[in-house]
Parts: structure tokens; sequence; C-alpha cells
């Protein structure tokens, strides 16, 4: 590269920190402009009386430094310097008769577990937890996006996929709630159906489990707020800028190519390279106007194959109670169903605490969050909008009916309580400019499976786009291997030699 080139980029989440940091490795010269105060997007967390509240990590994958998806974290943050927690046991479901399943991370104990509790499913519990042990022997190969492969690289990817093709294809074609009407036992059938998205295929759903049986998944002590920081760090270390309070309005076009933002005061900042890290379908439609739209553009925002994800609330509740004698994170039946909006009622509730974590409440105290669905995402956004008295009364109606089946659950709530907050669909729109106020992006299915991610719009040079909406799905290390994977393929766009650590001078 004769002159370094300059790149924008849109938003300072996960995803834009993660690009920027790599771009800046490669040579770019890269400022990033932040519609909020903070960075961090999604990986948010807010302080509530006593209690930080972390709004996203529940777990975070890739901490395993002998699997894959580490060096995509490790080459920005150093995570050795993070204090992991692994449990035992990524939940327990709890159903209407006592009844309770440990989905423990260990697949000997989770196969031990299941066989106890229902030993007529035999033939079913050794198909599942057969799925886990073998996909656990699959190394993925993701440290080239299929843009940049030579053709030996994808002979090697073939090669190393093989083993596995027949049996992905078999479960991406079997949903959970399939699967699930397959099993005899009601309190495994009731397991299965609750701590596993029903619509979604089988392969998806135990992916999870294939990570935490492989020790690649834990809690970082310090959680999103922690994660967010280092991530900026970094970035900021390599030279990289972040400008906040600066929302983009417009994407300046010239003829087919791309030559930088407007922000909504009017200020504009010119570049070689802009990089849409936020909304994307406010990217397409709003800061490019619709002008720009290809094949995969209107497959994704047009037509019926992708489907945004069900929205959720976010009820986090502050107790001065030490709550650690409970699993950490627990799904129980509830007897009250709980009405939440047009398109949701909900028959069961699932609570995580964050008594593992120091930094949430002080000592003898516990941080508790709870994401009940929330499907009318669009009831919420215009409530907020239209009636905000309304829009507070319904959080609180909600709030105290999430409270009363807590105390039926687990008695010696109410008394205890010091905080509520709860946050809605609208929440996140306001905050991030997620157009759906979902905690991640797509859907995943079998349709969406395998479909290209949508690093570019043909017709328009000088633009690329990364994170959650860009890909499939969204997770935090999935936005932050993209970072990795977009700076390839600009990189060999504009004939750089890729390297994935800070370059000596
Ligand atoms: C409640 C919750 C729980 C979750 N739990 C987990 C979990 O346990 N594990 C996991 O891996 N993932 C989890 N996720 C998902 C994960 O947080 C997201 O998939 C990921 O953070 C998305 O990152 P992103 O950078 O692609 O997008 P975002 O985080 O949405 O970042 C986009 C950024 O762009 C900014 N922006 C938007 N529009 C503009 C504009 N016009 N101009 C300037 N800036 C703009 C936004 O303010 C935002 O900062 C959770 C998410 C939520 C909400």
């Amino acid at each position: 590269m004769k002159q370094k080139k300059k790149v924008i980029i849109i938003g300072a989440g996960l995803a834009g920190m993660s690009a920027g940091s790599y771009l800046q490795m490669n040579g770019f010269r890269t400022e990033i402009f932040e519609s909020y105060r903070m960075s961090g997007g999604l990986c948010a967390s807010w302080k509530r009386k006593d209690f930080n509240i972390d709004g996203c990590i529940h777990f975070m994958e890739g901490v395993s430094p002998n699997e894959v998806f580490y060096p995509f974290w490790n080459n920005i943050i150093d995570m050795k310097s993070i204090d992991f927690v692994f449990f035992e046991s990524h939940s327990v479901v709890d159903d209407s008769n006592g009844n309770r399943i440990h989905f423990y991370s260990d697949v000997d104990k989770l196969e031990e577990e299941f066989l106890s509790k229902a030993p007529e499913d035999k033939k079913q519990i050794k198909e599942f937890i057969g799925l886990i042990r073998k996909l656990s022997r699959m190394r993925l190969p993701l440290n080239k996006p299929f843009e940049v492969m030579t053709i030996a690289d994808k002979l090697k990817v073939a090669y190393t996929m093989f083993p596995y093709l027949r049996t992905m294809r078999k479960y991406l074609n079997i949903t959970n709630l399939e699967f699930a009407s397959r099993l005899k036992n009601p309190a495994l059938k009731y397991a299965i159906e609750t701590a596993f998205v029903g619509h979604q295929p089988l392969f998806y759903s135990i992916m999870p489990l294939v990570w935490r049986n492989k020790k690649d998944t834990a809690y970082p002590k310090g959680g999103a707020a922690l994660i967010s920081g280092m991530m900026e760090q970094s970035y900021i270390e390599s030279g990289g800028k972040i400008h906040f309070k600066s929302r983009v309005k417009r994407i300046i076009t010239n003829g087919n190519s791309t030559r930088g933002i407007e922000l909504e005061n009017g200020d504009v900042h010119e570049c070689d390279i802009v990089v849409n890290a936020a909304d994307g379908r406010t990217a397409v439609y709003d800061l490019l106007g619709g002008k720009f739209k290809d094949r995969n553009i209107i497959e994704r925002y047009e037509g019926e194959t992708f489907k945004t994800i069900d929205k959720t609330l976010y009820v986090a509740i502050g107790l001065n109670r030490d709550f650690s004698d409970v699993p950490r994170k627990i799904y129980f039946h509830i007897d009250k169903p709980i009405y939440i909006d047009k398109l949701t009622t909900m028959n069961y509730l699932e609570v995580t605490h964050y008594c593992d974590d120091p930094h949430s409440a002080a000592e003898g105290k516990s941080l508790l969050a709870l994401m009940p669905e929330a499907k009318d995402w669009e009831y919420w956004h215009e409530l907020r909008q239209s009636n905000k008295p309304e829009y507070r009364k319904e959080k609180k109606r909600i709030a105290d009916a999430v409270i009363e089946a807590l105390e039926q659950k687990f008695g010696n709530i109410k008394d205890f309580i010091e905080m509520v907050d709860v946050a809605t669909p609208a929440t996140y729109i306001r905050y991030t400019n997620n157009w759906t106020g979902g905690q991640i992006s797509w859907k995943a299915t079998k349709k969406t499976f395998g479909k290209p991610t949508t690093w570019e719009i043909k017709g328009l040079k000088d633009f690329y786009m990364t994170g959650q909406w860009a890909g499939t799905s969204g997770g935090l290390v999935n936005v932050v291997m993209m970072g990795n994977h977009l700076t390839q393929i600009i990189c060999k766009n504009e004939g750089v030699t890729f390297t994935d650590h800070v370059k000596s001078i």
C-alpha cells in the first residue's frame, strides 16, 4: 500500500472495535463514529444503586487457548489477564412437578444425568450425547473467510469438514421441538423444550453444549464493562480514534463509490473506505438511501428467508441477600402465566444470578437478571414514544409479576429487593439503534445456514459491512472474528499482506 488509506467505521460495538483494531494492525488509519457516549453497543452494562447490571454477557465463547476462536480475541485483548468463571452446570430446568434436569457442561456428567433421570429415553439420549461428542472433535476452519481462500484452502476446508457433513445436514433438518417430541420422559422433554429455542435446528442449539464441553465458554469477572473497556483501550492504543455522540446520518457516495460520512450535526468527514459496523438495515435503507442493493441484501431485508430473532425484556433485580446457593441459571415453570404483550405470554421464567462476579454487587447481596420474551417489539417501541407514563406502568406491571413468581419459587425475595430495572426492545433501539431492539440479529434456521456474509454490496465500491447484521447471527465471539475476516478481505482488495499482529516498523 503506497499511502495509508483512511477508513471510517460506523459504530463502536465489539464488531466496530474489532475491525478497527485489525485494520490498525494492517496499517490503515481508522476512526470510529459512535452515536452513544460510550463504546460496547449491546455489550453494555449500567449501574443502578449499588448494583452493576451486566446487560449482555451470560456466556462468552472462545476462552480456551486450545480452540479456534481464542486468537480472534487474544490478538486484541490479553485473554490471560481475565478471570474467567467456568460453570459445572450451564443451567438447570425445573418443571411443574418438581423435577430438575441439569445441563452439565461436561458431556459425561450430562449423559449420566439424562440417563438417570430419563432411562426410558436411552436411545434419544445416546443420540444427543453422541452428537455432542462427535462435534467436540470438529475444529471449525475459521482462520480465513471464504472470500480470500485459495483453491488449496477450500480443498483443506472440504477435507476437514467432510466427516461432519452428513451429521450437520441431518441435525439442521431436525428442530429442537421435533427432537423433544420423540422423548417419553416429561421432565427431559420439558427441559429441551424450555432451554432450547423451539424452531431452531438442533445443530445450532447443540453447539453451545459442545463449546462448554471443551471448556471454551465461561463468564469473565467484570462482565460486559470489562470486555468492552479492554476492546476500546486496545483499539485506542493501536492509534485508532473514537468519536462519541456522533451519529452518522448519511454515507456520502460519488457515483458508485463511497467518499465519507455526514453526521447528524451536519459535519462531514471524508475517507477512502467506509465500514458499517452498526445496524445493517439502517445502513442500507437510511444512510445509503436504499440506492445500492444487490441480491444478497434484498434476500436479507426484503425476502422471507431471514427473520429477526424473538425479542426479550431484561429485568434486573438487586437483592440484599446472598443467592449463591441457587444454581447460576434456572429455567422454571410458573403456575400463573405472565402476559407480556399481545404476542407473548410466559409460562416459564429464566433467571441468572451473578454471585460469582464480585463486581456485580456488594458482598452478601445479589444481582439477578431475567429475560422474558417480548415478541411484539413494535408495541414497546411505539408505547415508549407515544405514552411514557403508560410505558413505565407496563414495565412495572411486568416487574411485579416477575417478582411474585420469584417469591413463589424461591421465597425471601420481596422483602430483600433494593433495585429493579426493566429494559425493553425500545431501550435497545434507543441506545444502540438496532432496528427491532433484539439482543442479536437473525434467527438461526436451516434456510440461513451457509448464506453469504454481506461484507459488500455489488455496485458500490469502498464500502463494507461487518457485525451481527452482516453475518447470519450475532454473539460476541462471532462479531470479533468478523473484524479479523473483514480486514483480510480489505487487505486482499487493497493489495496488503494481512497480519493479525501489530506490525513492527
Ligand atoms: C441482553 C443481551 C444478552 C446477550 N448475551 C450474550 C451472551 O451471553 N454471549 C454473547 O456472545 N452474546 C450475547 N449477546 C449478543 C451480543 O451482545 C451481540 O451480538 C453483539 O454485541 C453485537 O455486536 P455488534 O458490534 O455487531 O453490534 P452492536 O453492539 O449493536 O454495535 C453497534 C454500534 O453502532 C452504534 N450505532 C448504531 N447506529 C449508529 C449510527 N447511525 N451512527 C453511529 N453509531 C451508530 C451503536 O450505538 C452501537 O454502539 C447478548 C445481547 C444482549 C442485548
